[in-house]
């Protein structure tokens, strides 16, 4: 963080009930820091344990191939069966002229979820065996820049409301049945959530500094 040419000290934070500075220091986890003065809550640190990160970003990857590629719906209207993915859904919205709204389904659903996992999960490998080399240390720079437009991507949330809105909407005239598919792609949701929850992007800067 810069202001007017000057690097702010991050080691300080200000309460934000009475403004008093209080230098931040590590704390074990599951333990939050108080204002001495208010006992206002100040800060809580138990985010970007690498491992835990690392768990919970191969479990993502692992969920993220069948909850794209395995059906997540399947339609029973009139004896006809129908099963979908979510890539053949937003092909099946391009192909019906409403290209920008395909494209934007599969951009954040599908490409911009495989990136953030494939980008956190590098970071993590560089930071855990990586670190002495140069170039490695670079592509690391490089992936924490571009980090929060990826995260501004990934849509997860929206896609599954929008899903369970249609899917319940249907139900009115034809038997839904939610797939495998479905249920990987939830998980996966519950998964990337903890997992941007855990992670700490200013931590994660401070790795590079090392
Ligand atoms: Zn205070």
């Amino acid at each position: 963080m810069k202001l007017q040419g000057k690097t702010l000290d991050k080691s300080i934070v200000l309460c934000r009930a009475c403004d008093l500075a209080v230098s931040k220091r590590a704390l074990p986890s599951g333990v939050r820091a108080l204002c001495p003065r208010c006992h206002t809550a100040l800060y809580d640190t138990p985010y970007c344990s690498i491992n835990g990160m690392l768990a919970l970003c191969l479990a993502a990857v692992f969920l993220y191939f069948p909850a794209n590629l395995l059906p997540v719906l399947e339609i029973h209207f009139l004896g006809n069966i129908r099963n979908t993915t979510v890539i053949q859904g937003a092909i099946a919205v391009i192909d019906q002229g409403y290209w920008v709204v395909g494209i934007a389904v599969l951009l954040a659903a599908v490409v911009a979820p495989g990136l953030l996992l494939l980008s956190v999960l590098f970071q993590i490998l560089i930071i855990k065996f990586g670190r002495r080399s140069v170039f490695l240390k670079t592509s690391l720079k490089q992936l924490l820049k571009r980090q929060n437009l990826v995260t501004q991507f990934t849509m997860l949330e929206i896609y599954m409301l929008g899903f369970l809105v249609s899917a319940f909407n249907l139900s009115d005239f034809s038997d839904i049945y939610f797939s495998v598919g479905s249920f990987c792609f939830t998980m996966l949701f519950v998964v990337t959530l903890f997992l941007q929850r855990e992670y700490n992007l200013e931590h994660m800067w401070s790795f590079v500094d090392d």
